[in-house]
């Protein structure tokens, strides 16, 4: 809400449709104001061209068009570009532009801070502040391919915030998102990350979407696990690998498991044997991410990423290190913002 208007860009096209016939006005328009703001980027109801002008002005009064502005921007050798972005309210977060051979992904955030804890995340140091809606996630992409002139084949929920802390908006968000009258992407190129929010987790399996859900494991053991990841106390491994299981029954899916490599803490030879007997015979790969180390806290980078990493693969786990992009730009998740907080952005 924003003067006690609506945020018509976090509205379904079905949603849009009800609100639209409530005024009187045929249905069909609802596809032309969808197309607008999903399809032309517009910022405003006067352009909506098309539209009668009493129609226009009836939105005005009623609605809002959720926007981003460009706080900082920071472009990394490797060609990376991260975005700080302030929201209408003056909150910040970031989204990170990746490119691939394969394509440009896009790493977008889902809340403003977080509250999982995960002790080695600078996401979650101050806590969260709120949910990010729709349109608020929707303009991460929006906004980052309009600013960069570049084509967004990919997304990854990876930023700041847990997705499924946010799930309600989060699932408006993918449906908007894949619907053809908007930016048409098939959810066969989202990865949604998670914590491990069994209940939520469950949930997604039923809706049977075609996205990649990715497992933030990062512990073969719980003892490690609840040491750096609190939510672990509530879901345990047995817990959140059953459910993968059941989501992997359900959608068809391989799971994506991600392990940051920490040094001295879950890095051995001995973790990785663990972790290969705990993913045996579950169709998954997994991704192992040297830690990024946050200025708050202790964790330093593991000295034994490829010596895991043979370990896994000897042990017939897929697995493989993921390509550092814009280590120079402090890329973690969460840093530029704490960087830039109450401050003036350089
Ligand atoms: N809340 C979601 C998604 C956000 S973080 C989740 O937990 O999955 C995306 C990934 O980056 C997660 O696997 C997270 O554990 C990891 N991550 C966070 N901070 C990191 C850091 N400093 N170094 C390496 N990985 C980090």
């Amino acid at each position: 809400m924003n003067n006690g208007k609506t945020d018509i860009k976090s509205l379904t096209l079905a949603q849009l449709e009800v609100a639209v016939t409530k005024v009187g006005e045929p249905k069909f328009r609802a596809g032309q104001i969808y197309g607008w703001l999903h399809q032309k980027g517009a910022q405003s109801f006067s352009e909506m061209q098309n539209l009668p002008l009493a129609l226009r002005r009836l939105l005005d009064e009623g609605f809002y068009i959720n926007a981003l502005t460009v706080l900082r921007k920071q472009v990394s050798a490797d060609g990376t570009v991260k975005y700080l972005f302030r929201l209408l309210d003056g909150n910040t977060v970031e989204t990170v532009l990746m490119r691939h051979h394969h394509g440009n992904s896009l790493c977008v955030s889902s809340q403003v801070g977080c509250r999982m804890g995960c002790r080695f995340c600078a996401s979650t140091i101050g806590g969260l502040i709120r949910n990010l809606a729709p349109s608020e996630i929707l303009d991460q992409i929006y906004f980052s391919g309009r600013e960069s002139g570049l084509r967004i084949d990919s997304l990854v929920l990876m930023g700041m915030g847990e997705p499924l802390d946010n799930y309600d908006n989060v699932m408006t968000f993918l449906d908007i998102l894949s619907s053809p009258e908007g930016l048409n992407m098939s959810h066969r190129h989202v990865s949604l990350s998670t914590c491990g929010l069994v209940d939520r987790i469950d949930e997604l399996a039923a809706k049977k979407l075609q996205l990649t859900l990715s497992i933030s494991l990062h512990a073969s053991d719980d003892k490690t696990r609840s040491d750096i990841m609190p939510i672990n106390n509530r879901y345990n491994i047995d817990t959140l690998l059953s459910a993968c299981r059941r989501y992997l029954k359900a959608t068809g899916r391989r799971i994506s498991f991600e392990y940051s490599l920490i040094d001295g803490v879950n890095d051995t030879d001995g973790h990785a044997a663990r972790l290969a007997a705990l993913l045996r015979g579950l169709n998954c790969h997994v991704n192992l991410i040297p830690v990024n180390p946050v200025q708050e806290r202790p964790y330093g980078k593991s000295k034994r990423v490829a010596a895991f990493c043979e370990k896994l693969t000897n042990l017939g786990i897929n697995a493989t290190i993921r390509r550092e992009l814009g280590s120079d730009i402090s890329a973690a998740c969460g840093q530029l913002r704490r960087q830039t907080e109450g401050g003036i952005p350089q």
